[in-house]
């Protein structure tokens, strides 16, 4: 069954989540129903990509009208295509969600347990994937695409959280849009990564289609990983959509030759 659910024009949801918690929040946003005009129509979300902040903003608001926390309680990242993970607190509210210069540093996945909070990352291929932690009440979400996926940021995520007392098999992960195999050409240079990481993996996340060209499945890719890192298979869900293909709902920077706005992804618990 396909985890990712449109719940408006602006946004799919985790269904399954939060039919079993009516607190969390956690989505994925579509590239609909904005203010941001031409190459970043509508909803652009990133502040970082040229788009007129202004803007960027009031489509922020847009979303949080709809998913009920406000902008004021977002967190958001600069993201580097790296494995930095950060914990956030209530005293990080705010940051990066007005101005990109203020974002936390060089971080592509964030964790917390506490409420009130949304943690917020952006998106056009990369893929997203979301952590929860049902006794705990520990969420996160990750930035992965290739460099982050080969470096281990679905790993490291799961790492903090075993440091925290919370067991891999407990954890329940999802893993949202992004850019499917057929739309995701890479050359040696990938996949001489991805080979290093995968010595004992026999079914592989990648294609040959021709000398130095192969189709790679990213979402595959961390699938593989998580379960390396521990948990559970039956745990994981993963979506359908690509960003690419679905190009009705979607950004996709490959697709739109880098000039595209980012959706986002995002998790939160609500106050009570
Ligand atoms: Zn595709």
């Amino acid at each position: 069954m396909e985890p990712f659910v449109l719940k408006t024009k602006e946004y799919f949801y985790l269904l399954q989540w939060g039919n079993e918690f009516p607190q969390l929040t956690a989505g994925f946003t579509t590239k609909n129903g904005g203010y941001s005009k031409e190459e970043f129509s509508s909803l652009n979300l990133g502040l970082h990509v040229g788009d007129s902040n202004e803007l960027v903003c009031k489509n922020k608001q847009k979303l949080s009208d709809l998913i009920q926390i406000q902008t004021t309680n977002w967190v958001a990242a600069e993201q580097t295509h790296g494995i930095n993970i950060k914990k956030i607190s209530k005293s990080d509210s705010g940051r990066g969600t007005f101005e990109y210069s203020d974002s936390i540093r060089d971080t592509d996945g964030f964790y917390t347990s506490e409420k009130g909070i949304l943690l917020t990352l952006c998106y056009a291929d990369c893929v997203p994937i979301y952590f929860l932690d049902k006794k705990s009440k520990m969420i996160g979400v990750a930035h992965a695409g290739w460099k982050g996926t080969v470096h281990g940021i679905a790993r490291e995520m799961i790492q903090k959280w075993t440091q925290e007392g919370i067991d891999p098999k407990n954890i329940l992960v999802a893993i949202g849009p992004s850019i499917c195999e057929k739309c995701y050409i890479v050359d040696d240079f990938v996949i001489d990564f991805v080979q290093k990481i995968l010595e004992d993996v026999e079914e592989k996340p990648y294609n040959q289609i021709k000398e130095g060209q192969y189709q790679l499945n990213l979402k595959q890719l961390n699938k593989i990983l998580l379960i390396q890192s521990g948990v559970l298979e039956s745990n994981i869900s993963v979506t359908n959509y690509c960003s690419s293909c679905h190009h009705n709902e979607f950004f996709s920077h490959r697709r739109d030759y880098g000039k595209s706005g980012r959706m986002m992804g995002f998790i939160g618990w609500k106050e009570d």
